[in-house]
C-alpha cells in the first residue's frame, strides 16, 4: 500500500506522568529512536501534560522528537483563569497541540465551535492543530457515524476555511474505542477516513496532502494493519503510549509499511 502522506506517531500521555516517569519515558523513545528505522520513515511525537512541556522541551531539544500539547485555549489572552494560550505554548518548543479530544468534548463540555476556535489559535500562533473527531456507539449504531463527524469537521471549516482547515490534522478516534480496548476494524477504519478525505475535498481542501490519524486502542499487534489502510496515515495512542516500548513498537510497525 501507498502513502503520499509521512506518517504521524503521536503519544497522548493524557494526565499521566510526573516528572521523573516522564525522563525514563522521552529517553526511553530517544534511544530507541536511535537505533530503529523509525526517523526519516515517521514523525513521532508526545503530547505532555502543560506542566511538564518545559522539562519535556530539555529532553527533546535537538532530536526528531516532536513535542506537542493536549489543548489550548481558544482565546489569545486575558481573563480565562487555568487556561493556556497557543502562544504560550510556543515558548515551550510545542509544535502541535491536540484540540478537540472526546474527553474534553465531553468533561469540560467543549463545543465543535469551540474546538474550531482552538485549531485557529494553534494555527494562527503557529503549532499544528491535531483536531480530534469521533462518534459514540450509540451514534456509530443509529448510522450517525458520518453525520456526527462531519458536523465536527463542518464546525472548523467555518471557522478556518479550505486552506486552513488544509494545514490541520485529523484524528479521527471512535469513542467507544478509546480506553477500552476495542478497536475499529482496520476496514471499518479505512471506511471512515476515506469518507472523510472525500468529504474534505469536497469543501475544497488539500485532503490528499492532510494526515488523518486513527485513534483508539491501538497497540503494537493492530497498528500493521491499520496503518497498511491506504486513507490512515498514522495513530494517536493513549494507553500504549505510555510505555516506551510498546510506543516503539507501534512506531516500527507504522515504518515497515511501504512508504
Ligand atoms: C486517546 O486517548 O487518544 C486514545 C486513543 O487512547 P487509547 O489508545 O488508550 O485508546
Amino acid at each position: 500500500m501507498t502513502h503520499a502522506r509521512k506518517p504521524l506517531v503521536l503519544g497522548n500521555w493524557k494526565m499521566n506522568g510526573g516528572y521523573d516517569a516522564n525522563s525514563e519515558l522521552i529517553n526511553g523513545i530517544l534511544a530507541g529512536m536511535k537505533t530503529a528505522q523509525t526517523k526519516t520513515q515517521v514523525d513521532l511525537g508526545v503530547c505532555v501534560p502543560h506542566v511538564y512541556l518545559s522539562h519535556a522541551e530539555d529532553l527533546c531539544y535537538g532530536t526528531d522528537l516532536l513535542l506537542a500539547a493536549q489543548d489550548c485555549s481558544a482565546h489569545v489572552k486575558g481573563a480565562y483563569t487555568g487556561e493556556v494560550s497557543a502562544p504560550m505554548l510556543t515558548e515551550f518548543g510545542v509544535q502541535l497541540v491536540l484540540v478537540g479530544h472526546s474527553e474534553r468534548r465531553e468533561y469540560h463540555r467543549e463545543s465543535p465551535q469551540t474546538v474550531a476556535l482552538k485549531a485557529q489559535q494553534a494555527l494562527l500562533a503557529g503549532l499544528a492543530p491535531v483536531v480530534c473527531i469521533g462518534e459514540t456507539l450509540a451514534q456509530r449504531e443509529a448510522d450517525q457515524t458520518l453525520p456526527i463527524l462531519t458536523e465536527q469537521l463542518q464546525a472548523v471549516f467555518d471557522v478556518l476555511g479550505a486552506a486552513d482547515l488544509s494545514r490541520c490534522i485529523i484524528a479521527y478516534e471512535p469513542v467507544w474505542a478509546i480506553g477500552t480496548g476495542k478497536t475499529a476494524s482496520p476496514e471499518q477504519a479505512q471506511a471512515v477516513h476515506a469518507a472523510l478525505r472525500q468529504w474534505l475535498a469536497g469543501k475544497g481542501a488539500n485532503a490528499a496532502s492532510m494526515r488523518l490519524l486513527y485513534g483508539g486502542s491501538m497497540k503494537p499487534d493492530n497498528a500493521g494493519a491499520l496503518i497498511a489502510q491506504p486513507d490512515i496515515d498514522g495513530g494517536l495512542i493513549g494507553g500504549a503510549a505510555l510505555k516506551a516500548s510498546d510506543f516503539l513498537a507501534i512506531a516500527a510497525a507504522v515504518a515497515a509499511n511501504p512508504v
